[in-house]
């Protein structure tokens, strides 16, 4: 029983709070419990019998639906929408208007805050935006004990039940699709040979094969056009040449086994290597070698894959994918991939965005609960999987994708309009690349150029550091696909993160602040010398921007416009051509630079905000860290209050400002920043029609005069008066 001051008791009161504040005649909290069940856990209006009585599927009803899309919802005649449940239960017949929140912490749904009223309410965007800000607040007490998680309910038994499963994201989006589920091991029956000889010349001809058999991929028509795709892929070639690896498989026959036992054997070795190694990477590499073990004992059975009958909106489930393994799969009929394993740098997730499907990864025990051509539901966004949804969840994200795919039709139509202001104020818009893929949509986006160029993604996706002349290629594939744009090339930012698979550095307590970055690259200066070397080539007599990333002091910055300076002066000696104008910029994403600023501003010609850094700086709050997502803000005044100082520092001394990190791209904080003076931004390809929307929608004095004002409030973060702005002066913020 819960006692005075429980958390059950403080979350009785809370909704009675919400009740009397919104003016509402039923406020309930639905929690969300093992089974994927929300049970009403407190209510004021319903009846009080129905506290833990009345449970609801996620995906079940109004309440279901707002958990399955993890968004707010709000009708003012709720009973005729088509997911309404009625719950005798409860007594809700005789209201008719809902409105919904969900209850999230750290992007994890923790259940559904709702409201209801007798009459036929419409309720306004800023009551949604209070129940929502009530909800963060009762997420705390949610996840503070409230619910066991682990008790498991028993709910209509049944094994085919709906389910919904969360996950990571390794690429955003939503599909809608059959499951397939990826089967590629095949059982060793023969384990002992009599003649070695005749198992050594099988091996052989099976190693052949599946040599063949990447050669044909690699020379298929979508991989001749290059791109990291191709990257992995040849990497994962040269895996399967590994002398090693298939020195091992021989002894093994020597040994007295079959090929396929000496196969798996060797895979089984590299398996109980595996779960010894803590470093990702490596154990991505491992991964790629266990993919091939699986390919190459197909090959000696026979069953090297022919094009499998896959349904035209396959869903591909499975523990891990090779790469290789992903492009057996046809990528027309391809629509979204979920893995039990996985993390944002492996192989297959790199090939996984090219292709744009989306893909969620760490999914836990999904297989054993999947059955081929289950309906399934990826969400991307929200990092989700609904296995066997209801018809209301199937048409609520049907409605989803086809309102997406109308947007994303709309935002083209638009990509000629100017970024500008209603009162004539133009915005740069600009992209972050890392990919080749990114540059394909550059055109059509409408974007100026590109505002950051991540190089370290084509040092990720190679088995080695690529020399001088291989990155001489792939910048001057970029600087051809820009076709004449401004490219911001940021030389290598590695560490941290984004780990090297061939720069096997000690694991670090914290590295986030560690060796990373300019740090590594003016320690090691001949990597950064090479890479340098290869912009100024592929340059190629044009304009060349390059911005050195992570730098927290002048003193860096003057270290690697000096090695510059060398690299230029060596280029010219060489008698190659010298880039049109080389233009020097930094990051700044470590606050201690702002207070050199006078000394930076005399020696930079451009400046970009990392705020995704800055921010987690700033606060000094791990931007990984899924306990603290929530906690900090990037609308906060102090954010604000130290970019609009920076803003003004550059205008004096004219040089150009953008801001290159996540919030960019989120039109509110865009709007933001706008508002307090910055004329460039640069995001991620789909954001662009978004923002420009935005922009195009916007007077800007009034905004102004507006931030003024409110950069010295006491708030936790300004959005919900930024939200509130962008609503009352009609500006679209999607
Ligand atoms: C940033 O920190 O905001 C940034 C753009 O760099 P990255 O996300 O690559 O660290
Ligand atoms: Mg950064």
């Amino acid at each position: 029983m819960a006692g005075a001051g429980s958390a059950e008791e403080r979350l009785n009161r809370t909704v009675g709070l919400i009740a009397d504040g919104l003016k509402a005649d039923v406020c309930s909290c639905y929690v969300l419990r093992a089974g994927e069940v929300l049970e009403l856990f407190a209510t004021k209006g319903l009846l009080a019998s129905a506290v833990h009585a009345t449970r609801l599927r996620v995906g079940e009803g109004l309440v279901g639906l707002i958990a399955a899309q993890a968004k707010p919802l709000a009708f003012a005649d709720a009973q005729n929408h088509p997911a309404f449940v009625y719950r005798p239960e409860t007594g809700e017949d005789i209201y008719h208007s809902l409105m919904g929140v969900p209850i999230l912490r750290g992007g994890r749904m923790m259940g559904v805050l709702v409201v209801q009223n007798k009459t036929q309410r419409n309720y306004s965007e800023e009551e949604i935006e209070i129940l929502e800000t009530v909800a963060m607040v009762l997420a705390e007490l949610v996840a503070g004990g409230l619910v066991p998680r682990d008790e498991q309910l028993s709910y209509d038994g049944n094994a085919l039940l709906p389910l919904r499963f969360e996950g990571i994201r390794l690429n955003a989006g939503i599909a809608i699709g059959h499951a397939v589920v990826h089967r590629s091991h095949v059982s060793v029956q023969r384990l002992v040979a009599e003649d070695s000889e005749a198992e050594l010349a099988r091996f052989k001809e099976a190693l052949a094969g599946l040599h063949n058999q990447l050669d044909a991929l690699l020379n298929s028509a979508d991989m001749a056009q290059g791109g990291e795709h191709r990257d992995v892929l040849e990497t994962y070639r040269m895996f399967a040449q590994d002398a090693g690896w298939i020195g091992r498989i021989v002894e093994a026959i020597q040994g007295g086994l079959t090929a396929e036992a000496a196969v798996q054997k060797v895979h089984d070795d590299t398996r109980a290597r595996m779960s010894q190694v803590s470093d990702p990477y490596l154990r991505e590499r491992l991964l790629d070698f266990e993919d091939l073990a699986n390919r190459l004992i197909q090959h000696l059975a026979g069953k090297a894959s022919g094009p499998l009958d896959l349904p035209d909106d396959t869903i591909l489930f499975a523990r891990t994918l090779g790469p290789a393994e992903l492009l057996d799969y046809d990528r027309k009929k391809l629509k979204g991939l979920v893995l039990e394993e996985g993390s944002p740098t492996m192989h297959v997730a790199i090939i996984a965005r090219a292709l744009d499907i989306p893909v969620i990864g760490r999914v836990p025990e999904i297989l054993s609960r999947v059955e081929p051509m289950d309906p399934v539901v990826v969400d991307g966004d929200t990092n989700q999987v609904f296995l066997r949804p209801g018809e209301d969840i199937l048409s609520a994200f049907r409605a989803n994708l086809a309102l997406r795919v109308q947007r994303l039709a709309a935002y083209a139509a638009e990509r000629d309009l100017p970024a500008v202001t209603k009162d004539g104020e133009a915005v740069g818009l600009f992209v972050n690349a890392g990919l080749l893929a990114d540059l394909q949509y550059l055109e059509s986006s409408g974007a100026q150029g590109v505002g950051l160029y991540r190089t370290e993604i084509p040092f990720m996706a190679r088995p080695e550091l690529p020399d001088v002349e291989a990155q001489t290629q792939i910048y001057g594939k970029i600087f051809e696909l820009a076709a004449g744009r401004p490219v911001v090339f940021r030389t290598l930012d590695v560490g941290g993160d984004k780990v090297l698979p061939y720069w096997n550095g000690a694991s670090e307590e914290n590295p986030a602040m560690g060796w990373r970055s300019i740090r590594i690259t003016l320690d090691r200066p001949a990597v950064l010398r090479q890479q340098l070397r290869a912009l100024i080539r592929a340059a190629e007599g044009r304009e060349l921007s390059v911005m050195f990333p992570m730098v927290a002091e002048v003193f860096e910055l003057d270290k690697a416009r000096e090695i510059l300076g060398m690299e230029i002066a060596r280029e010219a000696s060489l008698g190659h051509p010298k880039p049109k104008r080389v233009r020097v910029g930094t990051m700044l994403e470590v606050p201690a630079l702002a207070f050199q600023i006078e000394a930076l501003l005399k020696r930079v010609d451009f400046i970009s905000v990392g705020s995704n850094d800055l921010v987690q700086f700033l606060f000094a709050s791990d931007r990984g860290n899924p306990r603290l997502s929530d906690r900090y803000d990037t609308l906060a005044p102090a954010v604000l209050t130290f970019l609009k100082r920076l803003v003004d520092a550059c205008k004096d001394r004219n040089v150009s400002l953008s801001l290159c990190g996540e919030m960019g791209g989120q039109p509110v904080d865009a709007m933001a920043l706008i508002g307090i003076g910055f004329r460039n931004l640069s995001m991620h390809v789909p954001s662009i029609g978004p923002v420009r929307r935005m922009i195009r929608s916007l007077e800007l004095g009034p905004l102004e005069a507006f931030m003024s004002g409110l950069l010295d409030r006491p708030d936790r973060s300004l959005r919900l008066r930024l939200k509130a702005y962008a609503r009352d002066h009609g500006v679209d913020i999607g």
